[in-house]
């Protein structure tokens, strides 16, 4: 019987995920001066979390929703995005106790049964924050800082930051009406979804890639000419602190993004070079979500980087390094055998990646497994480097050779 993985996952597998783990620390490295510490959550949780966040009538909660009855007849759902399982943890655990803002991130998979393709995966991972107890728009900026640092230190700078203010429940109503207005004279251009959309979620035909509906929505209202003063100034404020920041940005005013939960600040980071699927992060500010879920009023902002697009990017310019061993051993005869066993274990204690072959194969062979594993010394050992109580060292880089003492070994090779 031979098995095959569920489509539309997949396995991440070396040397590829030495660059997971490279843009993993590289997000525990710029997110902790900016005070964000991390927060696990489980991988499912009650249906309710994503139905009543995201919203009912959104793509994610319509048909991509891997939801499933547990053993005892409960609806369960593995999370589809990181802000409603973070937001669902805040209030359960008090968090607004702590000293404001609590800022939290999250590396994890995210699961959405979606149409498999180039940039969309069925399983696919993010890494998310989160910023809890400030509305202030110093504090939107200061997120797309640390989203460009973070960006900057993977080596894609040169992506496009587009923002958005979709307003608040003061104004997003008044607007809507304008945008319903704008469509009712035009049913009949809209994709059959959009239609339906139209009826229950007006602002979600927005979001619709479908070429008749993009087209159709260039001349639709603006919801940037419809905030209130209070969206607008936050909005205008944003902008300020991004100049201020020298963080380039364009703004479109078309972007309202895939879950209900958003207030304002919207954000989309995107690159030409990715075809279709060309959003490597996304974000926004959701001020009314923590007291949905049951807390106080805490206003919160966040992104999420999807991993999969980020690493293609990095790979596609980049490349990916595959380190090999700093030490392959290559010995003659059962005694040298044994003290190159020993020694690699002395050695590996120090923390030197060592390998070495248990077949006694010849010293040509071990040569040429030394070259395909990359390492980057072969240490010779035979009789009479045993008698002397040495190796001899190869470099495979230039064919620099030697003999060190083996008590010197570790530090031979710290030094070179
Ligand atoms: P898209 O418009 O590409 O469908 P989205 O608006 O659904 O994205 P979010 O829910 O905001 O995306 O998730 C943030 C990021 O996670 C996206 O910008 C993308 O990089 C990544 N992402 C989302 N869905 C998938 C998926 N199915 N496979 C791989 N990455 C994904
Ligand atoms: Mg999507």
């Amino acid at each position: 019987m031979k098995f095959r993985a569920i489509k539309g996952v997949q396995d991440i597998l070396p040397p590829d995920v030495y660059l997971w783990q490279e843009v993993e620390s590289a997000a525990r490295q710029v997110f902790a001066p900016f005070g964000y510490r991390e927060i696990r959550t489980p991988v499912m949780e009650f249906t309710e979390v994503f139905t009543r966040s995201i919203g009912e009538t959104t793509d994610i909660v319509e048909k991509e929703m891997y939801t499933f009855s547990d053993r005892a007849g409960r609806s369960i759902t593995l999370r589809p995005e990181g802000t409603a399982p973070v937001v669902r943890a805040y209030v359960e655990n008090h968090l607004y106790r702590l000293p404001s803002p609590q800022k939290y991130y999250y590396i994890g998979p995210m699961f959405r049964y979606e149409r498999p393709q180039k940039g969309r995966f069925r399983q696919f991972h993010q890494i998310g924050v989160e910023a809890f107890g400030e509305d202030d728009p110093r504090m939107d900026a200061e997120v797309l800082d640390m989203l460009r640092r973070f960006l900057e230190r993977v080596g894609v700078d040169d992506l496009v930051f587009d923002i958005n203010s979709i307003g608040c429940d003061e104004c997003r109503p008044v607007y809507r009406e304008a945008l319903v207005d704008f469509l009712s004279s035009r049913l009949d251009s809209l994709c059959a979804d959009c239609r339906r959309r139209y009826e229950v979620n007006p602002l979600r035909v927005l979001d619709c890639k479908v070429r008749a509906c993009t087209e159709l929505r260039r001349d639709a209202p603006r919801i940037t000419e419809y905030l209130c003063s209070g969206c607008s100034r936050h909005f205008g404020a944003l902008k300020d602190y991004l100049n201020l920041l020298d963080i380039p940005f364009r703004v479109d005013p078309g972007m309202v993004r895939g879950l209900d939960y958003y207030t304002r600040t919207t954000f989309e980071v995107t690159s030409e070079s990715l075809g279709a699927q060309s959003a490597v992060a996304a974000g926004g500010r959701y001020d009314r979500l923590v007291e949905e879920f049951g807390g106080p009023a805490v206003p919160g902002i966040g992104f999420a980087i999807g991993m999969e697009r980020l690493t293609t990017l990095i790979r596609d310019r980049h490349g990916v390094a595959e380190p090999g061993p700093s030490v392959y051993f290559a010995v003659v005869g059962d005694d040298a055998a044994g003290a190159a066993y020993k020694l690699a274990s002395e050695m590996r204690k120090e923390g030197v990646w060592v390998e070495l072959d248990y077949s006694g194969a010849s010293l040509r062979s071990q040569f040429k497994k030394a070259d395909r594993l990359k390492a980057a010394y072969v240490f010779i050992l035979g009789e009479d480097e045993l008698a002397r109580g040495t190796v001899r060292y190869k470099r495979l880089s230039d064919g620099l050779q030697g003999e060190i003492n083996r008590d010197d070994a570790v530090g031979f090779l710290h030094a070179g």
